[in-house]
């Protein structure tokens, strides 16, 4: 597969290329050139599947050859190493529980994906890559994990001080060997401009190879596409119109249930259910679209003023507004109502959700209002214990720690404080040095 910049001036890449260097040199997303449907035989008997079957169908067409057909093959039994459940609340509303990997986000898979194929990459490569990644939450876990030990490969995360939750922040400053944790004094805003300004900065892309982990990187989106075949494999043969409400922030897992539809997969309607940063919620609504600051909510991955991936979403759809409007409904939600819809599905249902899911809930709900025929999932993208102080102040039970949270909790953590790109940049050169 070729990928193309958005900005439409920088030359095809190939997988290989697209995934090393994160982002176009004209700083564009890059974006696959063709997409081929799968077949209509694929879906019609998906249930026969196993989900590295599945996985390994869809995926191919977007790695292979620079990726070998055997090696595609074992990376995604590695990185599929857990289960994804649907859980039925409701004839209407189903929860697919995207938490059972080692750090119990669902960008476990992406991370997880991406670092084997870099790793693949990189194998005969004397020269280190840099993984340079800003966090608003799950992203820095999930990718230190990934990459933990993967030889040629150093991460360093940035993350805003005191703004992500104390287990999310034991599970990146944790880990040692090969995965650095900045503490930036800022927002995450600060840490992504710090992010992308290091992209730009030729005194070290000279020096240095460096490359993304957010989903910004193909390889950590794509395998998001995942989830939704998943889950339409699991409730296929009870609901006919199957509708996805994704808790969003940069927009790279509800754009990744995009592309399982660009692939064939009958899914009616997406949902992007967002907090009080609602550039997209707005943009719907008015066709202005204006980026602007991050607010801080208590779903704090989803804290995104400009999400990265929309421009993709636009591309999907042809930036066709009207399409767009016809396959995407965006809700925004404040924090005392996401509180509230906790405790609704917990007292409704037994069902415990972390502060993410329960937007995602909610969008289920507004969307159910105008639509009562269709079943809605909503993507539960994190499990509740790494919120654990919300989630036991709203429906006042005391949770048990899954044994993946119990393994980092009392380890010390450790840190680099920054406050200024140029610490992050004398950072990265004395590293590399
Ligand atoms: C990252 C994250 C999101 C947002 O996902 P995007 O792909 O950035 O839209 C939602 N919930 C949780 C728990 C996350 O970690």
């Amino acid at each position: 597969m070729n990928y193309y910049s958005l900005n439409k001036q920088a030359s095809n890449s190939n997988f290989k290329n697209a995934v090393i260097k994160g982002i176009a040199p004209d700083k564009g997303l890059y974006f696959p050139e063709n997409i081929k449907p799968l077949s209509k035989s694929f879906f019609e008997s998906i249930e026969t599947l196993s989900n590295t079957e599945i996985a390994f169908e869809a995926l191919k067409q977007f790695v292979v050859p620079e990726i070998p057909e055997a090696v595609l093959k074992r990376i995604i039994e590695e990185t599929l190493a857990f289960e994804f459940p649907v859980v039925e609340l409701n004839k209407n509303i189903s929860t697919l529980e995207l938490f059972h990997g080692p750090t119990m986000a669902f960008k476990d898979v992406g991370a997880r994906f991406m670092a084997r194929c870099l790793g693949y990459f990189n194998k005969d490569n004397t020269n280190k890559v840099t993984v340079l990644v800003a966090t608003s939450g799950d992203t820095g876990g999930a990718v230190a994990n990934g990459f933990l030990g993967v030889k040629g490969v150093n991460v360093v995360i940035l993350y805003p001080s005191g703004k992500v939750s104390d287990i999310q922040e034991k599970q990146l400053t944790t880990l040692g060997q090969n995965i650095t944790a900045l503490e930036v004094d800022g927002v995450f805003d600060d840490c992504q401009d710090m992010v992308k300004r290091a992209f730009l900065d030729k005194d070290l892309t000279s020096k240095m190879q460096l490359t993304s982990a957010n989903s910004i990187n193909v390889a950590r989106w794509l395998p998001q596409l995942l989830y939704f075949m998943f889950t339409y494999k699991n409730l296929k043969s009870k609901y006919n119109d199957i509708v996805f409400s994704v808790p969003s922030g940069n927009f790279g897992n509800v754009c990744a249930g995009m592309m399982a539809q660009q692939l064939g997969l009958p899914i009616k309607h997406f949902i992007a259910a967002n907090n009080q940063n609602n550039v997209v919620t707005e943009y719907l609504k008015t066709e202005n679209y204006h980026p602007k600051p991050s607010v801080q909510t208590i779903s704090n991955a989803m804290d995104v003023g400009n999400p990265s991936n929309f421009i993709r979403i636009k591309e999907i759809y042809k930036n066709d507004f009207n399409t767009l409007k016809n396959n995407l409904s965006s809700f925004s939600y404040t924090d005392k109502e996401t509180k509230a819809a906790m405790l609704e599905i917990y007292n409704n249902y037994n069902y415990v959700t972390d502060p993410h899911g329960a937007v995602g809930y909610l969008g289920c709900k507004d969307y159910l209002k105008e639509n009562p025929k269709v079943h809605c999932v909503f993507l539960e993208t994190a499990h509740p214990t790494k919120f654990l102080d919300i989630v036991e102040e709203v429906i006042k039970q005391p949770q048990s720690l899954p044994k993946q949270i119990k393994a980092v909790i009392n380890k010390e953590k450790v840190s680099i404080k920054i406050n200024s790109y140029n610490q992050l940049k004398n950072y990265l050169i004395t590293a590399n040095s």
